[in-house]
């Protein structure tokens, strides 16, 4: 089961503190967000468990954690500042702002007019002021995807780590877009976090490794509680590819609202390396890559056998943390039926995921003894790692497992007057 609409979940994330829209005591902020107690154990679980199968579970893919703050030049040769964009309609009758490629039979989703302007680009960059003086004259972008500073990276981790091919760099961290028409809760917002690998090989193997990486992100994706019948492959048509990409499969969620990306795992082909480059006709670069006079850098790496150097295609599973939360909180949303009437809801999220391991509930509020034995209970069970555990001193167990069977708790323990101190 699933939650039957978005409302459901909203009111949820509320209530149990997972996640608050920004700023709402003074009305809030459209597409933005903060994740509350519990959301930022889930969203924190779910990051540690990308992090654990891409870094610790494969020797040749490596960590970063980069700048937000971007250097304009960097994402002058990404091509961001000039495609970064989607296509703006304005309504000529109540001055809505759309997306057109969202627009549903050419009409404003605000009045239902059919007057609208042409579709112009609206770049998604945002852009703030570098030190004391504002007069535009210095600007750092923040990112619009963690992936430029892996591809400027490039070299510092090849030369530090001793890589060859295929390998990867990975990085989770926040992107930040000026979407248009941010909506549907977590799912389209301003500011939000990616998981992105990465993965560097030799050309000609890359649409090998693109369908290895693409099942793999499905068997990782089920692993957290999203099974293979919720999910739908989009293999992008060439008329709607990101300026870098050869070819992209989406990885589509039946979320909510409605079959939308989760994830995107593109073949960004020798787009980027190649475009950070120097001295880019010495070598032999496939992408039509923007000409660059300003990077001091070689980004390409030494084939051992040949001695000859190679500018390598990339592979990159992109994956928004936030759409998974989202995925992942509705999959897990269970209402049960106690007859009479009466229903409780249940998360049953995996326990890998759950934002609390255990609670440990005395029955009587407290009681000295009850309450010593438990607090000797959390204690040790907090040792072992696993994540939180709560003592909940309340003396209400069925209130107690209420809240924890919503919570996505996997175990709760009570301790009554038989309990002993081991
Ligand atoms: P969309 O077509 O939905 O705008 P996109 O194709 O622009 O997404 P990518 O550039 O492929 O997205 O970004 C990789 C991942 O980052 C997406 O699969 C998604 O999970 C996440 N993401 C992108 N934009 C947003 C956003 N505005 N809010 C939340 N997550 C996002």
């Amino acid at each position: 089961m699933t939650a039957k609409n978005m409302d459901h979940l909203v009111s949820l994330c509320k209530r149990r503190g997972f996640i608050f829209q920004s700023g709402e005591i003074y009305g809030g902020m459209q597409g933005m967000y903060d994740y509350g107690p519990l959301g930022v154990e889930l969203k924190n679980n779910l990051k540690h468990s990308w992090w654990k199968s891409m870094i610790y579970e494969n020797d040749n893919i490596e960590g970063l954690d980069a700048s937000i703050l971007s250097n304009p030049i960097v994402l002058k040769y990404s091509g961001h500042e000039d495609t970064f964009s989607d296509p703006m309609v304005d309504c000529r009758s109540c001055n809505a702002r759309s997306r057109d490629d969202q627009l549903d039979g050419g009409k404003c989703p605000e009045c239902g007019s059919s007057d609208l302007t042409e579709p112009r680009p609206f770049n998604l960059m945002f852009k703030t002021n570098v030190g004391p003086i504002d007069d535009g004259s210095s600007f750092a972008y923040l990112r619009p995807e963690t992936a430029q500073q892996i591809f400027t990276n490039f070299k510092n981790v090849v030369d530090s780590s001793s890589k060859s091919l295929p390998f990867g760099i990975a990085q989770i961290g926040k992107a930040f877009r000026n979407e248009i028409t941010p909506r549907n809760f977590i799912f389209r917002v301003r500011e939000f976090e990616q998981m992105e690998l990465e993965f560097f090989v030799e050309p000609g193997s890359d649409e090998e490794w693109h369908k290895k990486w693409v099942q793999k992100r499905l068997d990782w994706w089920e692993e957290q509680g999203i099974p293979a019948d919720s999910i739908e492959l989009y293999n992008v048509p060439d008329e709607e590819l990101a300026h870098y990409s050869k070819g992209t499969v989406d990885i589509m969620y039946k979320f909510p609202h409605g079959l939308e990306e989760l994830e995107g795992v593109a073949n960004r082909t020798d787009f980027d390396l190649g475009s950070h480059t120097k001295n880019q006709d010495e070598l032999n670069i496939s992408a039509n890559v923007m000409k660059n006079k300003s990077s001091n850098t070689r980004l390409a790496i030494q084939n051992i056998e040949t001695k000859e150097w190679v500018v390598p295609y990339v592979i990159e599973p992109s994956a928004g943390v936030d759409r998974g939360v989202l995925a992942i909180m509705n999959e897990a949303y269970n209402v049960e039926d106690l007859g009479e009437g009466k229903e409780r809801t249940v998360l049953k999220l995996k326990p890998h995921l759950s934002p609390v391991k255990a609670a440990v509930i005395p029955l009587k509020k407290n009681n000295e003894e009850l309450v010593k034995i438990a607090s000797d209970l959390k204690s040790k069970l907090q040792k072992l790692n696993l994540g939180r555990i709560i003592l909940e001193n309340t003396g209400n167990i069925g209130k107690g497992y209420r809240r924890h069977d919503e919570i996505g708790t996997p175990l709760c323990i009570t301790i009554d007057f038989d309990s002993h101190r081991g």
